[in-house]
């Protein structure tokens, strides 16, 4: 068995190296724990550590973990998962960031939540994959997407997130999600984050200049099972 703290060093070390191999800076990247079904308290081990960054792909859990730890104020929540339009409002009150809006309708429903002048950062999701079921939006459609939510006041565009297909190669992915994120930056210069790579696939997307990594089960262990 190994302890949380060990696999959090053994995933910095692997990060650490995937940006040597690739010439980048160990700066340029942000680890994001993905927490997901584990409780509050494995959160606070994780900021005890030195984590600032955590992910969540569930609304009540994000709502839920945040409230717990609301004394860590420097610790960022980022939302990952599908959102409902309905949940918009407690999306928003918890997170700091979203990678995952993929619509416009989504992307309205932020908007008009903001309850001061803080912006929210968003990136915007992109299918991989032929399947519509799995979220993101469809690649030809990412230019209409962005410009719509350059048009509302209260989001931040910052850049574009994406998960690997589980039938295509990871680097090859990868590179697809390189070139939407040079299409986003023609429209949006200073949307420079790709949020890609995850336990399995996280050194082919350092080498594909991924900025964010969301990174679960390697640092946290199996997930106990989904209540
Ligand atoms: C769960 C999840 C991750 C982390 O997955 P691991 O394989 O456990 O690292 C990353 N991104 C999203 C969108 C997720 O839902």
């Amino acid at each position: 068995m190994t302890t949380l703290a060990e696999r959090l060093s053994a995933i910095d070390d692997g990060i650490a190296d995937a940006a040597r191999r690739a010439g980048r800076a160990r700066e340029e990247i942000t680890l994001i724990a993905v927490t997901k079904f584990h409780p509050a308290s494995l959160v606070q081990d994780l900021y005890d550590l030195g984590v600032r960054h955590v992910g969540e792909n569930r609304q009540q859990e994000l709502s839920a973990k945040s409230a717990a730890l609301s004394a860590l104020p420097d610790l960022r929540w980022h939302f990952i998962g599908q959102a409902q339009t309905k949940k918009a409002s407690a999306i928003r009150r918890s997170a700091e960031v979203v990678h995952s809006v993929d619509r416009a309708r989504l992307a309205d429903a932020l908007d008009r939540v903001a309850v001061d002048d803080t912006l929210l950062d968003v990136l915007l999701q992109v299918n991989l994959t032929e399947d519509p079921e799995r979220g993101g939006v469809p690649p030809a459609e990412l230019e209409r997407l962005a410009e719509h939510v350059l048009s509302l006041p209260t989001l931040r565009l910052r850049g574009v997130m994406a998960v690997a297909p589980l039938d295509e190669d990871p680097a090859q992915a990868f590179a697809r999600v390189y070139e939407y994120a040079v299409r986003l930056r023609a429209l949006a210069p200073d949307a420079t984050w790709i949020s890609a790579g995850m336990t399995a696939d996280y050194a082919e997307a350092v080498a594909a200049g991924a900025t964010h990594l969301r990174i679960g089960s390697a640092i946290t262990g199996p997930r106990p099972a989904q209540g």
